[in-house]
């Protein structure tokens, strides 16, 4: 299939500032990701684990790039506190419906930036006593870590700002660009007001 380019998304691809990593080095980064997992798991039958709703794309991508045998589960989490809405405070707002008691889990997550909704989820994950537990992100952001991630399958860094595309959004917009792209400035401004006027 062509790849899209950012002109066919017309006047929301104004909103794009520089795309950092185009949708054909994603698809080829994540198939070989799909590989290498493939290649480690065999046998092993694993359970992919991945939080809505930004590993959406990341995860269907991922699974299709694997040949082995596996399952896939989803949870949710909210990230900040309903009452003061303050960061670093997560909270399991749907889990698991398979048991992973027993299973080679792998957990698959969109971006890591401080590490602490991950390590939230890991130690969720680890109280049902997985016979395995690993990390596969697609972006890692090392420069805010505050707490330790053990990331085995990584797919790329990024610097410390903020993007959006392949299913991470601003204000639940642009998950659907097959890239992955800074926001320019003026679409901070204009969501903000949006929201204001909405
Ligand atoms: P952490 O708890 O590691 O600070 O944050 C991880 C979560 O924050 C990710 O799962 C993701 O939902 C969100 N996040 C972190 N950086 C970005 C980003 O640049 N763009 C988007 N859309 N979400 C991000």
């Amino acid at each position: 299939m062509a790849q899209r380019t950012v002109q066919e998304y017309g006047a929301f691809a104004r909103d794009i500032g520089q795309i950092l990593y185009t949708e054909e080095q994603i698809q080829q980064r994540v198939r070989e990701l799909g590989v290498q997992i493939s290649a480690d798991y065999e046998g092993k039958n694993p359970l992919l684990v991945g939080v809505l709703k930004g590993v959406l794309f990341f995860m269907a991508d991922l699974l299709r790039a694997m040949t082995i045998p596996l399952e896939v589960d989803f949870i949710a989490v909210s990230s900040f506190s309903p009452q003061t809405r303050q960061q670093g405070y997560v909270r399991m707002i749907k889990d698991l419906d398979i048991p992973i008691g027993g299973r080679h889990v792998i957990f698959v997550e969109d971006v890591i930036d401080t590490g602490l909704t991950l390590n939230y989820i890991l130690r969720t994950l680890r109280v049902h006593k997985p016979a395995s537990l690993e990390v596969c992100t697609l972006f890692d952001k090392p420069a805010k870590r505050l707490i330790d991630a053990p990331v085995k399958y990584k797919g790329f860094d990024l610097p410390d700002q903020y993007v959006v595309g392949y299913g991470l959004d601003y204000r639940e917009k642009y998950r659907n660009l097959p890239f992955v792209g800074l926001l320019a400035a003026h679409a901070f401004k204009d969501a903000a007001q949006e929201e204001r006027s909405g």
